[in-house]
């Protein structure tokens, strides 16, 4: 492939079949599925996604235009969009689509990994299953339990929709160019049974706020609040006011949250 890789669009490209075919065999998508890839690249995973469903393709770097429209010229079951993911409106884009079920299945540009899993989030995109390969660390940070110093916001949010799971990690000796991280496959379940989250906004607003200054005790963190309430929950769990918001487990904040 003549192709001029470039750093700063984060293309590091999968050479490994076993790999993809791991990718695949996870993900177990349903038929009559939507699936969404960011970040095609050459079309790699694609060629894997276009057999067990509707693709919707978001790819950042028109230079791979016609290599992605040739090869996959003959394939009805892909679209292509060449643009930023961050700048799409991405429910308008599914809207014309009909599906049972909607996949994220994806090797993500790692520079932007954050903001991507921030967008769907935000944008309450309402996905059924996502298994994506990130860098190593990264991924360690949306598996996190409690306690650990990765517990963040993020792992938080992440856990509220999703049960997660770290599938399996991957050398980079399996990219082309070979980049300096090794990375992981994890995948992201939504939750058979959603948690009893009174107000959904009020409990979003908690999370930002506890994990705000890292370093700060949640009381700290937390001024604005009530805290006698948010003690009163504490003290029922046997911990302190001086606990930091990277100890406390999801549910222990949906009681709070749902006090307030
Ligand atoms: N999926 C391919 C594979 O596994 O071989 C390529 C993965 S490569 C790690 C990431 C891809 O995301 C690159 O093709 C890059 O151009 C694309 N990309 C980077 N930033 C993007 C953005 N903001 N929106 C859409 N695609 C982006």
């Amino acid at each position: 492939m003549e192709f001029n890789f470039k750093k700063k669009f984060g293309q590091n490209f999968l050479k490994d079949s076993n790999v993809l075919n791991k990718i695949i065999e996870i993900s177990n998508i349903d038929k009559e599925s939507l699936i969404i890839e960011i970040g095609p690249g050459s079309g790699y995973l694609t060629r894997y996604l276009v057999k067990k469903g509707k693709v919707l393709s978001y790819e950042i770097d028109n230079d791979l235009k016609e290599i992605l429209c040739n090869e996959f010229k003959d394939c009805e079951n892909v679209e292509f969009i060449f643009d930023d993911f961050l700048k799409r409106n991405v429910k308008e884009d599914i809207k014309k689509y009909s599906y049972n079920k909607l996949y994220i299945v994806a090797n993500l540009p790692y520079y932007i990994t954050t903001p991507i899993i921030n967008k769907l989030i935000e944008e309450k995109i309402s996905i059924d299953k996502m298994v994506i390969m990130v860098q190593k660390e990264v991924g360690e940070r949306f598996s996190a339990k409690p306690g650990n110093k990765d517990y963040s916001s993020i792992t938080v949010f992440l856990n509220y929709y999703f049960d997660i799971k770290k599938e399996f990690v991957v050398s980079r000796n399996s990219f082309v160019p070979k980049p300096n991280v090794d990375s992981i496959v994890i995948s992201f379940t939504k939750k058979k049974n959603k948690l009893l989250v009174n107000d959904e906004n009020k409990f979003f607003k908690l999370i930002r706020d506890s994990f705000k200054y890292k370093r700060k005790t949640l009381k700290n963190n937390l001024n604005d609040y009530d805290f006698n309430i948010i003690n009163k929950v504490l003290n029922q769990h046997n911990m302190s006011e001086d606990i930091r918001a990277e100890h406390i487990p999801i549910d222990i904040f949906i009681e709070i949250s749902n006090n307030l």
